[in-house]
């Protein structure tokens, strides 16, 4: 594997990474682009103790653009774009319009009872493949593999950064979930705090080890793998299954059999068994219902200075497609009160996504 470091024409740095250690990664960025805008803000919610990150800018961004002027695919003479090489394997790069940024501005108090701070932080974009036509259901395993380095070396990276708390890697999949580009990518976010999930879960965490002695996640794990009911698939080193407390309606979780904090910790054998679980679980999805599966895939990691050692990597991954032609929507109940009702049961989710023929 090779990672090429290169700088896009307004300064934002991008990293490629190739199979071949001869890849070719000397192509400049020729685009007259306009200065970066400033880091977002951040505004304290005191009711739910929650910072709210406020990034006016990201109104103006590209929004669903025809696939000729896709800004994810290699820069051809026609369509130079946000990847100067005219070919590339796995590529990373600075978000254009990003929620965090390093590039602080100006951020006055506003009243009230909330403070103010600047969203110091990064977002990065992760093109997967540059078939602009695929999809991560369709990448071979040596390519999944390469996205995982990826993963794990910004992981690593940004956890370095000044003032990073936790690293979030995940993608979001289908018009229906509000991605504005169709390209297959990912994204990172490197956060300046610990996301509310992860404050909620490390508690849980932390109450059953004083409990219970054990880590929580890996009981989770090993109860599921016991009833057996609600799992999809497994291999040697990975088991997929739907949770028992399911709030989506197709909603599945992966987990490595040893726990690690994140990705980095996970063996060389591990990192080459997720990929064709991962995509085998992806091609039972799209199964379901007979139609691309719209989905938040969604990794876990261990925050940057907390809680690691409760820490257990893995893929949640979740679709608010609950039948062909329904969506499911965040209304009354889960978007005003966080109270989630989940009209499947998912041990029928799990026995309709097991039962599917996949090649
Ligand atoms: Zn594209």
């Amino acid at each position: 594997m090779k990672r090429t470091i290169t700088h896009l024409a307004d300064g934002r740095e991008l990293f490629y990474f190739d199979r071949r250690d001869d890849a070719d990664r000397g192509a400049t960025d020729a685009r007259d682009l306009p200065p970066r805008p400033p880091a977002s803000e951040l505004r304290y919610d005191p009711l739910t103790e929650e910072w709210i990150a406020v990034a006016g800018h990201r109104q103006g961004r590209t929004f669903l653009p025809p696939a000729s002027e896709c800004p994810l695919c290699p820069s051809t003479p026609g369509n130079l774009t946000e990847v100067p090489s005219s070919a590339y394997d796995v590529v990373v790069f600075e978000n254009r319009f990003p929620s965090f940024s390093t590039q602080t501005g100006e951020h006055p108090q506003v009243g009230g009872l909330s403070e103010v701070r600047p969203g110091v932080g990064r977002c990065e974009v992760v093109c997967f493949t540059s078939d602009h036509g695929s999809s991560f259901s369709e990448l071979s395993a040596g390519q999944v593999e390469l996205v995982m380095e990826a993963w794990i070396d910004r992981t690593a990276e940004l956890s370095a950064m000044p003032g990073v708390e936790q690293v979030f890697c995940f993608e979001n999949r289908g018009a229906e979930i509000g991605i504005t580009l169709a390209h297959p990518h990912g994204q990172i976010y490197a956060y300046p705090y610990v996301t509310p999930r992860t404050r909620l879960s490390l508690g849980a965490a932390e109450r059953h080890r004083e409990r219970t002695g054990g880590n929580l996640f890996a009981d989770v794990l090993a109860a599921e793998r016991e009833a057996g009911i609600r799992v999809v698939a497994s291999n040697e080193h990975w088991t997929a299954f739907v949770p028992a407390a399911a709030r989506w309606p197709v909603e599945v979780h992966l987990y490595p059999h040893r726990q690690v904090p994140d990705l980095g910790g996970l063996q060389p054998a591990e990192r080459t068994a997720f990929g064709p679980l991962y995509t085998e679980v992806l091609r039972r999805l799209d199964g379901l219902f007979g139609v691309p599966m719209p989905y938040v895939a969604a990794w876990h990691q261990a925050p940057v200075n907390v809680g690691r050692e409760l820490s257990y990597a893995h893929l949640e991954l979740f679709s608010i497609r609950r039948a062909p032609d329904k969506l499911k929507y965040l209304a009354g109940s889960e978007s005003a009160m966080g109270a989630f009702v989940n009209d499947v049961l998912p041990e029928e989710t799990a026995r309709l996504l097991r039962s599917l023929v996949t090649e």
